[in-house]
């Protein structure tokens, strides 16, 4: 469980992120959907520890990672982070790249690789080399990579807008499934309104640093709070 309060974050005088509370639900996907440059990216790094808020506090399951005179660096906050442009390493095999950052035997960290790559489709691409991939077979694999070592919260930054849409939306549907197989708390950054929709359990919607509404998908498409949201999201269908 995640929970984010009053986030606040300054750069050169002007705040990017103005007071951004959350709630994450372990089993839920929650989309923070806005436009560009509203502040969703920098939210997202600093619940990930790799900025920091100017004010505000984070809480994963009970403890604070971020707040006045506390950080928890990144590698042990049990953080999942999908990004866009996260690229696989070229250097090692689809199954060391899932391999990488476990812990545990070598036969557990086997177990859970095979487990993952069958979970998206590529058990049979353990030994071949990123170049050899397509960029959906890699976003996958990405994807298998994040989810390894079982963490309660994934984070999502636009982790699809890279491929084209016909192979986005079967990766979409894929993706859900099995996050929610898996289990964790999911923040799903984008600036797609059809892809919050299709994706979130609830959305927050953002503009200017602030979250102006929340709830679930279908409400928020039937009743957006003004006309500013009413145009954001008037060409989903
Ligand atoms: P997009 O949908 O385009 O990815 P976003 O909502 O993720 O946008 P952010 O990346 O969070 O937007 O950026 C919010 C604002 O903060 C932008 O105006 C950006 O230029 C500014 N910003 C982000 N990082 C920095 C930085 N390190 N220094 C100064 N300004 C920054
Ligand atoms: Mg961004």
């Amino acid at each position: 469980r995640l929970e984010v309060r009053g986030l606040k974050r300054n750069f050169g005088g002007l705040d990017v992120v103005s007071d951004v509370s959350l709630s994450l639900q372990a089993g839920q996907v929650t989309g923070l959907l806005g436009p560009s440059g509203c502040g969703k990216s920098t939210t997202l790094r600093i619940i990930a520890g790799v900025d920091q808020q100017t004010e505000g506090e984070v809480w994963i399951d009970g403890q604070m990672v971020a707040g006045p005179g506390v950080f928890v660096p990144p590698e042990k906050r049990h953080i999942g982070l999908m990004f866009q442009d996260f690229a696989l390493f070229p250097h090692l095999s689809v199954g060391e790249n899932v391999a990488f950052g476990l812990t545990g035997t070598r036969t557990e960290k086997r177990q859970r690789v095979h487990t993952l790559l069958e979970k998206v489709g590529l058990g049979s691409f353990i030994d071949k080399y990123p170049h050899e991939l397509s960029g959906g077979e890699q976003q996958r694999v990405a994807l298998a990579r994040a989810l390894a070592p079982k963490p309660s919260i994934m984070l999502m930054d636009e982790p699809f807008s890279g491929l084209d849409n016909r192979l986005r939306d079967g990766i979409r549907d894929e993706a859900l499934s099995i996050l929610k197989e898996e289990g964790a708390a999911v923040l799903l950054v984008t600036h797609e309104p059809e892809e919050a929709m299709r994706m979130a359990d609830e959305i927050a919607l953002m503009r200017a640093g602030q979250i102006v509404q929340r709830g679930a998908p279908y409400n928020i498409y039937n009743a957006p709070v003004d006309l500013q949201a009413a145009a954001f999201f008037s060409d989903v269908n």
